[in-house]
């Protein structure tokens, strides 16, 4: 498939399409603060990105929507041409709380839909306002769902997926790469004793031959095989770059040489919850 800046929407099996790169918008909201996400949104659109990957756990849905709209009444995009991804949150899995959550989801973005609603992680939490619910003991308040996961699966060059994906391409479904240069590795949720992706020798040896940065190599890697990839970046200088990776292609061999590089490490770990009954990441996939 010849992908390119104005032209990189991958075919899915229900006859929609999906950008195969989005700006992802998870950014920790007590250093952030507002603004951030509404700018880099807009930013982002003026590069040409058209796929957006949000959620309502994010606190800054609101920015996204609001941005989309702006870029909107400014005749820069159609909402045909915009991809949204929202999700549902750990305390909102009661089948009867989907609807209410994504209509909330909705109301804040004051977009008449959204393209795609995942479930942000398989495992249920105690419904109730508290996003992140303890009880008294400061014990994680866990609650049993009947789940038929829909996951998104963490992919980089670090963790390559093989299995996974060769699944998922035998049976049409698209992968989408979160966190795919490796997170912001913040100690909170994210597992720091693993090696940072982006200071890896071959991806930054690559780069160089190719006048690329690691983070071009690592992306590129994905889109070539079809995965799709959600960098986060809130700076415009990263944001452009991270969208100019559809003006040089990696070789086969290259391309052979950075699945080499898979070591299973998975950054975003969850350890946090590793003891919830429907915890995910005990399993191969
Ligand atoms: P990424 O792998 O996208 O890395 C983001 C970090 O890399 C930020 O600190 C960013 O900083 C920095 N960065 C961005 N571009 C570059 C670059 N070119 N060179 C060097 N550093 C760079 O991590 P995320 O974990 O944020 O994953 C991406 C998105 O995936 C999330 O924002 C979210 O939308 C989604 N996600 C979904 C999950 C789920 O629902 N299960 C779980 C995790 C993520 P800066 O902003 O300063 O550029």
């Amino acid at each position: 498939m010849n992908l390119t800046a104005t032209n990189h929407r991958i075919p899915l099996s229900d006859g929609n399409s999906i950008p195969v790169i989005g700006l992802g918008t998870y950014s920790d909201p007590r250093p952030t603060g507002k603004g951030p996400t509404y700018k880099a949104v807009k930013m982002a659109i003026d590069e040409g990105y058209r796929h957006f990957d949000g959620a309502y756990l994010y606190h800054n849905e609101h920015e996204v929507g609001e941005a989309i709209r702006e870029k909107i009444a400014e005749g820069k995009v159609k909402r045909e041409e915009i991809f949204y991804c929202g999700k549902l949150w750990a305390t909102d899995h009661t089948p009867e709380m989907v609807r209410p959550a994504l209509e909330r989801t909705l109301k804040v973005l004051q977009l008449d839909y959204v393209d795609l609603y995942i479930i942000e992680i398989p495992m249920a939490f105690k419904p109730g306002k508290e996003f992140y619910p303890k009880d008294e003991n400061g014990q994680w308040l866990y609650h049993k769902t009947d789940l038929c996961a829909t996951w998104e699966v963490e992919c980089h060059p670090y963790f390559t997926q093989p299995k996974l994906l060769k699944f998922c391409q035998q049976h049409d479904i698209v992968v989408v790469a979160y966190s795919p240069l490796g997170t912001c590795r913040n100690p909170m949720w994210v597992n720091v004793s693993s090696p940072s992706l982006l200071k890896d020798d071959l991806l930054n040896s690559l780069g160089k031959k190719h006048n690329k940065t690691a983070a071009q190599i690592g992306l590129r890697f994905n889109i070539q095989r079809g995965v799709v990839v959600i960098p986060k970046s809130f700076n415009l200088k990263r944001i452009k770059e991270n969208f100019q990776i559809f003006d040089f292609s990696l070789t086969e061999e290259e391309m052979k040489d950075i699945e080499t590089l898979n070591k299973n490490v998975r950054f975003v770990e969850l350890l946090m919850w590793k003891n919830h009954p429907e915890y995910p990441f005990y399993d191969e996939y």
